[in-house]
């Protein structure tokens, strides 16, 4: 799960961490109140979206060399202007696709002098099972370029969680962004203030890009982003609470009511398969005949008649589906308890697009029976190879 930036900054500022103060605001007319509050002489006007590179972004329809989602200014009428330009608009960056996202809400903060721009971050490496730092001199950019361009200016260790955070971690960041004396100390202090934020809200990633030195020589975290584990969420209401729905796919929303593995793609093919595995593989078949999937979609193992009916609807309602493949190995799941779901799924919501149906397993039979017999305009297969050419050419023909 992920926050915004103000959120993300609110969490740092719980476990002592330096941020800029700032206020938080979703209509025009509280920008002023904001600016008065901070008190200035310098202001920073940022949108709040799930996605980075706004400070580069560009709002739609706005005019040619416009600014962009972030914004610094020292006029506090601007503060205003800037607020009326931002909010309710279509905010589109490298991270949000040609799409874009809205802006609902903006993060008026006190502006920060720099010196310098690091990058910092933090997420859990899979491959030794322990927390990861990634650290760099070069702050303010896009860290793929540099890690592509220039991997040596990239330093990276893990924290062994049986010792959890000692001082020379705190060391490693500070010669790796070349501080010392002071300065040194207090790349220490953070070192240690972030692993502790990062394990105790369970955090996956959190990012600080940049993480400046100040115009009088201190560590500040410019911006923030952090992901949240989901599989933790249930020890974290306070995390919970600043979930923003509006940032998040409705259809996911709708799939985690029923507890769906689902996520949302941009091809044309939806697919209700069960086990991750099994839907990778679809996936991946799908691709190799030509075209894309809609979605992920695992219903899982035991999936009641009720899920899978859920699961349907979901793929059924999304405007990009021209066919639907539904992919069922039936072991724990029984083909029969599918089929019921798909056709309940059907007579609620119609089926105004191809449909192709692969059972094998348990109640397959049964299954197929309940299919044939439903009058549904059903197209069956043998196997996976076949459902998927047979899905591509409906799509393909219709
Ligand atoms: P992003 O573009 O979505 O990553 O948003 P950031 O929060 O990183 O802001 C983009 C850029 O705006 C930063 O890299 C800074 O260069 C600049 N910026 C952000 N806050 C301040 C500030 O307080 N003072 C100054 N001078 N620049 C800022
Ligand atoms: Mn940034």
């Amino acid at each position: 799960m992920n926050i915004h930036e103000y959120q993300a900054k609110g969490v740092l500022r719980e476990f002592g961490l330096p941020v800029s103060r700032g206020v938080a605001i979703f209509k025009p007319e509280e920008a002023a109140a904001a600016a008065d509050e901070l008190g200035g002489p310098v202001w920073v006007v940022k949108s709040q979206i799930h996605a980075g590179g706004r400070g580069k972004g560009t709002f739609k329809g706005a005019p040619a060399g416009a600014k962009g989602g972030v914004r610094v200014t020292k006029s506090k009428d601007e503060v205003v202007q800037f607020a009326r330009e931002m909010l309710g608009q279509t905010l589109v960056t490298v991270q949000t696709g040609e799409a874009g996202k809205q802006v609902n809400r903006l993060y008026i903060e006190e502006g920060a002098q720099i010196a310098a721009e690091f990058y910092l971050s933090m997420l859990v490496d899979r491959e030794t099972g322990q927390v990861a730092f990634v650290v760099s001199t070069e702050g303010g950019m896009d860290i793929e370029q540099v890690a592509h361009d220039t991997p040596e200016k990239i330093v990276t260790f893990s924290v062994d969680p049986a010792t959890g955070i000692m001082p020379h971690h705190g060391r490693a960041v500070a010669k790796a962004l070349g501080l010392s004396g002071a300065q040194a100390k207090e790349a220490g202090d953070l070192t240690e203030k972030l692993y502790r934020a990062f394990t105790a809200k369970d955090m996956s990633m959190l990012e600080i890009n940049p993480l400046v030195l100040t115009g009088d020589g201190h560590l500040k975290c410019l911006d923030a982003k952090i992901s949240f584990d989901s599989n933790a969420l249930y020890r974290h209401p306070d995390v919970v609470a600043l979930r923003d729905e509006t940032e998040e796919d409705a259809k996911e929303i709708e799939a985690s009511k029923y507890d769906l593995a689902y996520i949302a793609l941009d091809g044309t093919i939806g697919c209700m398969v069960n086990g991750a595995g099994l839907a990778m593989a679809t996936l991946d078949i799908i691709k190799l005949y030509g075209e894309e999937p809609a979605n992920f979609l695992d219903v899982g193992g035991g999936a009641s008649e009720e899920k899978v009916t859920a699961a349907f609807k979901i793929i059924t309602a999304d405007p990009q589906v021209k066919g639907i493949l539904v992919n069922i190995f039936g072991g724990i799941m029984k083909c029969d308890v599918i089929a019921r779901g798909v056709i309940a799924a059907v007579k609620a919501v119609g089926l105004e697009v191809p449909l192709v149906v692969r059972l094998e397993g348990t109640n397959v039979e049964e299954g197929k029976e309940i299919i044939r017999s439903s009058g549904l305009n059903v197209i069956p297969a043998d196997d996976l190879d076949d459902a998927a050419q047979k899905i591509v050419a409906a799509v393909k023909g219709a």
